[in-house]
């Protein structure tokens, strides 16, 4: 039996925690907070989603960054796997649209209130309140950590599960990068992911609160594309946001050129050119002596109207009937590739995940321990590991955080 110290008490280091305990381990859990769970609470608009019950290669294909290190830890535990056993804690769960799991009683309480259940039944003590500031070691072996009260603990294994730097009031407050640092290890740099969008384009705050559905996004650095998507998105006071924002922003850090990025939305992806300019030319044709403005909020949400005269090189008051051929083809232009300039990315009180981490070459993708540092473990956020939205990051969360538990000798 090895003494075993989990350092954050979050989905990583509550599923650490169960999986050493059950390997008959003495496991301490140390979280600063005054509970468990603190960002769990808050994930999915307060619901949890918890995982995603996709197949396996699909899984793998929302995983933004180093796939490939995950494989052996979903094997350990994977969606699936992860259902069972939050089932079998007494939580139910179901698969909503996207194959998003959440808790049945849609409260995301239930699923810390589950995984404190498996601690108790597994016997892992908890120490709330309790802030660790380093990790100890000697001679390339864990022997413990320090706390911030300056206090030391012994042990035979530590599993770092300290998240990353986003919603930092839930307590991922980066100490495990330091921590990690210390020990010899590379932090690849931390970025905001998951995150809103800046838009240069004046013209795109004055759509603040329009939320645009059924379009294509497209992002480019330079006369590359990164990213393309389809699905919902949104204007707020400083740019864009929304699901498929939250995903472009995913990939801005594979942005080198950082001058040179652009979103473009296609605002009618089912309608060819030729097809638009028909269904132009009809609309113009029954209203041939209206002004222009009174007529394209048949085509465009009304608040997006004056946008595209604007963009498109027309005067609002303008006749239809006097819209030249190039005014019209320009307007198909801009309704097909409407663009605007990527100022920059939200911060990390807006991101839902943190980019970088604790680089995956240094950690053995098959146990989640260090190579630097014997005994040394880490899981979850704190690595450098991140997906797209739908139950991927929490789901790496788990798995890490189980194999990590599972591997502890
Ligand atoms: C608003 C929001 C919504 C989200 N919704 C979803 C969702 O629906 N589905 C999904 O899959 N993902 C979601 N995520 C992402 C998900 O929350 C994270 O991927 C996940 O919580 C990471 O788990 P973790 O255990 O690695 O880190 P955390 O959950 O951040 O846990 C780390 C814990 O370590 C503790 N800690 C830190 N430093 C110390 C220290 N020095 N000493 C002691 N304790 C310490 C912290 O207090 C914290 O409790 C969301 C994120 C946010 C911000």
């Amino acid at each position: 039996m090895s003494r075993v110290i989990v350092i954050g008490g979050g989905a990583a280091g509550m599923m650490a925690a169960v999986a050493a305990a059950e390997n008959g381990h003495h496991v301490l859990l140390l979280e600063k907070n005054e509970k468990l769970g603190k960002k769990l609470y808050i994930t999915g608009k307060g619901r949890c989603n918890v995982t995603n019950a996709c197949e396996r290669d699909k899984f793998f294909e929302n995983i933004v960054s180093n796939p490939k290190f995950l494989y052996s830890a979903f094997y350990a535990c994977d969606n699936m796997g992860l259902i069972e056993i939050i089932k079998d804690a007494g939580c139910p769960l179901k698969v909503e649209r996207g194959e998003r799991v959440f808790p049945v009683s849609d409260h995301a309480s239930d699923i810390t209130a589950a995984l404190q259940r498996l601690l108790k039944e597994k016997g892992v003590q908890i120490r709330l309140h309790t802030t660790v500031r380093d990790v100890m070691a000697a001679d390339g072996q864990v022997t413990g950590v320090r706390l911030a009260d300056g206090s030391t603990l012994e042990a035979d294994a530590v599993v770092t599960a300290t998240g990353g730097l986003s919603y930092q009031t839930t307590g991922s407050t980066g100490d495990g990068y330091r921590m990690a640092q210390m020990l010899g290890h590379t932090i690849k740099d931390c970025v905001p992911a998951l995150v809103p969008v800046e838009i240069e384009e004046a013209w795109c705050r004055s759509l603040q609160g329009l939320s645009l559905k059924n379009v294509t996004l497209t992002m480019t650095c330079g006369k590359k594309q990164i990213y393309q998507g389809f699905g919902e998105m949104l204007f707020t006071h400083f740019g864009v946001s929304g699901p498929l924002v939250l995903s472009a922003s995913s990939y801005y850090d594979r942005c080198k050129e950082r001058e040179d990025i652009r979103f473009t939305i296609d605002l009618k992806p089912a309608l060819s050119v030729e097809q638009l300019d028909k269904r132009l030319l009809r609309e113009f044709e029954e209203n041939r002596n209206r002004q222009i403005k009174n007529v394209l909020g048949s085509l465009y949400p009304a608040k997006l109207v004056p946008v595209m005269i604007m963009v498109s090189g027309m005067d609002g008051e303008q006749r239809v009937n006097e819209v030249t051929r190039e005014q019209r083809q320009q307007l198909i232009e801009v309704t097909k590739r409407l663009s605007m300039r990527v100022k920059g990315l939200r911060g990390f009180d807006e991101a839902v995940i943190t980019q970088g981490g604790v680089k995956v070459k240094e950690i053995n993708p098959s146990t989640m321990e260090s190579k630097c540092v014997k005994g040394l473990y880490f899981a979850g956020e704190v690595l450098d590991v991140d997906a797209l939205t739908g139950g991927f990051n929490l789901q790496i969360a788990w798995s890490t955080g189980y194999l990590a538990g599972k591997s502890i000798p």
